[in-house]
């Protein structure tokens, strides 16, 4: 056939594109081998060929950025008006959607509260508090609330209960195992009791309940005609039941996934749910593409090189028909600062070098954990390389925006008791931590929330109040009320936060308590932006033609309610950028997933790195090493350090052993010199990432003006690298860096 949908896709990706659309599909290859841009293709061919309806079709995705990215590109295949009618998200902001509207099947209240990580570990550490005896009695202290807070995150995920954890532990037990079994158990009963009185779901609960819907209600899913999964080989159990309980009705599923990058074990991932899938639904079909479009092939060798150390993985083909282009440099450094100004000279030499057909936005440098950013971030900062980081929900997790979510929360469900906790004394009222455990009883006690409780005391309904404390909450009742009567005449986040802003004097209070309050109100209006950015995109509910009428519940679906539920489930690699200059991207390997840049620069390619000193298992952080490399299009530097300060401590490293094992012929697929950026060498550059170069005076210009730059620079051990071409020489004859053997032998 002969639709521009289609064009460009390889045999085996026309395959899988146009494979029966009732028969269940695995696609499973290697990255950059198009699997997101065949499952992209192949909704539009469900919805173009097939005439499925776009509403019947759910597809999901690892987060929402990549969400977007489906978005995006499925609106010039198909037009924005079907496009949005795909149900189309990740696993928990799927079941967010669907939860709110049918909250009473499932027995809660469609203005539920997500839950944060962070205020969930404070609930748990508040209960294992009353545990400290049970502790004592076998000479430990208590667990860590993160370790138990992990524990009931992982059962959840498996879809075990209080009840199911209780019964596999021994009775009356003293060994330390049983006995933080047993605790881990009965705290998570008694979260979940504070969690549904608050009327809050946790990221989990979101699955569970998304489960426990699908299931008990067919009629829920029963719009979805084929649903579309990516990167299949991270989901864990529980998001494989609601796959199974969504599709229950019509058994159409394309799953497509990568075993060699599966990296989320340590969040309970079953790369087993891959042969699972082939047992539960009936003649599972598979294609296997075998092409990677995305790297060079050297890159495509040297990172399978590292992967195929694993022994217990399944070989499989892979091939580029790119040139294979230089090799991945291996780069060893003193110590953490010549490594980050290393890249950060290397960024600007790149960028010199192709002429500006690079610019900053093209380069990506992914670390093992968040920690390795802050000399990183200086160097770059140092020599004016912008930077964005994507990773760690850090602008989410600062105290100003909490404090502002936590009252739009409160105004939105004001039964939820941690938004309450967190503000009632925000700004300072004078309500001390006695007076709130007060309120906190009184509400236990008549069955009512917190809120409740001060609204009461406010109208006087409480005569056993002191006078002062019924002063203090009147502001504070007062300020609710006003902002929830704006929110259920549909006022938009936008204008409430400037609203809650200045009644509750907020910027006084920012001004009062920190020293960098300029920042702090920069991110204020951040959110600002952030809530006008949901407000133009929508959230993304689709109106479903099946749905219950709109019950009577005032709040149903406002624009406050679709803002919260963005910033709760925004993930690791979606930020709210005001500023759209190019940038270099700063990530962790894990955020990474799934994306693609030019040039890639791995730091700390060191033992105790990777593999992480915590990891359970070293073969999933050889995996990630693997995903790391493979984001490369045409430039991989990997870098380690001889000396690093890792937790305040000035340690010896080495080379990561994933490195250092290969053998004598896998070694000469990296080289220890960067490389020379020739003419054909900036060709084969563009000719992977589909650009055109610059004229060569213009290249040969900007070249000039990177020596230039770098001759007014003093030098140090790390210039001597970046500067190979400055000095004219070829790679073999620079002063290199002296220090211990990149590869034993
Ligand atoms: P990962 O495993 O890393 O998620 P992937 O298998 O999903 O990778 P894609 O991201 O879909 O790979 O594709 C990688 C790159 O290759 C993208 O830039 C994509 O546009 C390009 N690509 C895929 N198929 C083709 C094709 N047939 N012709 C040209 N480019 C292609
Ligand atoms: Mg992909």
């Amino acid at each position: 056939m002969g639709a521009t949908y289609i064009a460009g896709l390889n045999p085996a990706q026309l395959q899988a594109v146009e494979h029966s659309p009732t028969i269940p599909l695995q696609i499973l290859a290697g990255p950059g081998s198009g699997k997101t841009r065949v499952l992209t293709t192949r909704i539009a061919h469900l919805i173009l060929y097939h005439g499925l309806q776009p509403s019947s079709l759910c597809a999901v995705t690892f987060t929402n950025k990549a969400a977007g990215e489906m978005r995006t590109r499925l609106e010039k295949l198909i037009g924005k008006g079907k496009t949005d009618q795909i149900h189309m998200g990740t696993f928990h902001s799927l079941c967010a959607r669907f939860l709110r509207r049918h909250a009473d099947k499932v027995g809660i209240r469609g203005n539920f509260t997500i839950c944060d990580a962070d205020e969930s570990k404070k609930l748990i550490k508040k209960s294992l508090k009353q545990y400290a005896a049970d502790f004592d009695a076998v000479g430990e202290g208590l667990p860590d609330p993160g370790s138990v807070a992990n524990k009931i995150s992982q059962a959840k995920a498996k879809g075990l209960s209080p009840r199911d954890l209780l019964k596999e532990i021994p009775a009356k037990s003293l060994r330390l195992k049983d006995v933080t079994a047993r605790v881990v158990a009965e705290i998570y009963g008694e979260y979940q009791r504070i969690l549904r009185k608050s009327n809050s779901l946790d990221f989990d609960d979101l699955l569970v309940f998304g489960v426990r819907l699908f299931r008990e209600h067919t009629d829920v899913g029963a719009w979805c005609k084929h649903i579309l999964v990516d990167e299949f080989q991270d989901t864990n159990t529980i998001q494989y039941e609601l796959m199974k309980s969504i599709s229950a009705a019509s058994k159409c599923v394309t799953i497509v996934g990568d075993p060699d990058q599966s990296i989320y074990g340590w969040r309970s991932a079953e790369i087993e749910n891959i042969r699972r899938m082939t047992q539960d639904y009936t003649s599972v079909a598979q294609v296997l593409l075998e092409q990677n479009y995305r790297s060079t092939g050297a890159i495509l060798a040297a990172s399978v090189a590292i992967v195929a150390e694993d022994k217990k993985r399944m070989p499989k083909t892979l091939y580029t028909s790119h040139p294979s282009g230089s090799r991945p440099c291996l780069y060893g450094h003193e110590n953490e600062r010549d490594e980050g100004l290393f890249i950060a000279l290397e960024i600007k030499r790149l960028i010199a070098y192709t002429g500006g057909m690079l610019d900053h936005n093209d380069f990506a440098i992914l670390l093992r954990y968040n920690s390795l950013s802050r000399v990183l971030e200086r160097e770059l900062q140092k020599e004016g390389v912008p930077i964005r980081m994507l990773g760690g929900r850090k602008f989410f997790d600062r105290i100003e925006i909490k404090d502002l979510l936590a009252y739009l929360q409160l105004v939105d469900n004001p039964q939820y008791v941690p938004a309450f906790v967190r503000v009632i004394n925000v700004p300072a009222r004078a309500i001390g931590p006695k007076t709130v455990e007060q309120i906190l009883a009184r509400a236990t006690e008549l069955r009512i929330s917190p809120m409740e409780v001060v609204q009461r005391i406010h109208e006087g309904k409480m005569p056993d109040t002191k006078p002062p404390v019924k002063r203090k909450v009147g502001d504070f009742v007062d300020a609710i009320r006003l902002l929830r009567e704006r929110a259920e005449q549909h006022c938009s986040p936008s204008i409430l936060i400037p609203k809650l802003v200045q009644i509750i004097e907020y910027e006084e209070h920012l001004k009062k308590t920190h020293k960098d309050y300029e920042e702090r109100i920069l991110n204020v209006e951040e959110l600002m932006n952030f809530a006008a950015e949901t407000e133009t995109l929508g959230s993304g509910d689709i109106m479903d033609p099946d749905a219950p009428a709109p019950t009577d519940d005032p709040m149903e679906d406002t624009p406050l309610r679709s803002f919260l539920q963005a910033s709760m489930l925004s993930t690791d690699t979606d930020t709210a950028e005001d500023d759209k200059s190019p940038k270099v991207t700063v990530a962790t390997c894990h955020a990474a997933k799934g994306l693609e840049w030019p040039v890639v620069f791995l730091p700390a390619v060191e033992q105790g790195v990777f593999p992480a000193s915590r990891a359970e298992d070293p073969e999933e952080e050889r995996r990630l090493l693997y995903v790391a490399c493979t984001r490369a299009q045409c430039y991989l530097t990997l870098t380690f350090c001889e000396k690093r300060f890792m937790a305040g401590v000035e340690q010896e490293k080495s080379i990561s052993p994933f490195i250092s094992c290969l053998g004598q012929r896998q070694r000469t697929l990296f080289a220890d010199t960067i490389p020379d950026i020739t003419v054909d060498e900036r060709e084969l550059a563009a000719k992977v990432i589909g650009r055109t170069l610059p004229g060569e005076a213009e290249i040969t210009q900007k070249i000039q003006a990177f020596k230039d730059s770098r001759r007014k620079k003093p030098n140090s051990s790390a210039q001597s690298a970046a500067q190979q071409q400055d000095r004219g020489q070829s790679p073999g004859e620079l002063p290199r860096y002296e220090g211990p053997a990149v590869f034993t032998s």
